[in-house]
């Protein structure tokens, strides 16, 4: 039995190969079966409807480095297919405050920081 499976795609295993029309079965966070399970049963299932079916997307030059702090899960990337942020590109990237030197908690550069609301660590902070 699958966790997930999701029927009728265009699959792309994301190594460069052509798209294969099949289902596809999932296993706690792993692919474990590409092909036509017709007579598998799974958990949950997904009817693709023959839209593609992929790996999660790298976004490697991305700035959302402040906008996780506020939403960590980053559902408007999610929801494009991008799994993976590259962050701290173009020499942009928050620091925790509380590792610099001679700053307090609630401080950074030239104090225009505060801390996030709602943050789960004390030392994510937001740039106003
Ligand atoms: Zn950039």
């Amino acid at each position: 039995m699958f966790d997930v499976l999701i029927r009728d795609g265009t699959i792309y295993e994301g190594e460069g190969n052509d798209p294969v029309e099949g289902d596809l079965g999932i296993v706690g966070d792993r692919i474990s079966a590409i092909g036509h399970l017709a007579s598998a049963s799974a958990r949950q299932t997904l009817e693709a409807g023959g839209a593609a079916v992929a790996p999660g997307f790298i976004d490697f030059h991305s700035h959302a480095d402040l906008a996780i702090l506020n939403a960590p899960t980053l559902p408007a990337k999610v929801l494009q297919g991008v799994t993976t942020e590259v962050a701290g590109n173009c020499g942009f990237s928050p620091a925790p405050p509380t590792r610099w030197p001679g700053r307090s908690s609630s401080e950074g550069p030239e104090g225009a920081r505060r801390e996030c609301p709602g943050a789960a660590r004390a030392d994510r902070t937001c740039a106003l």
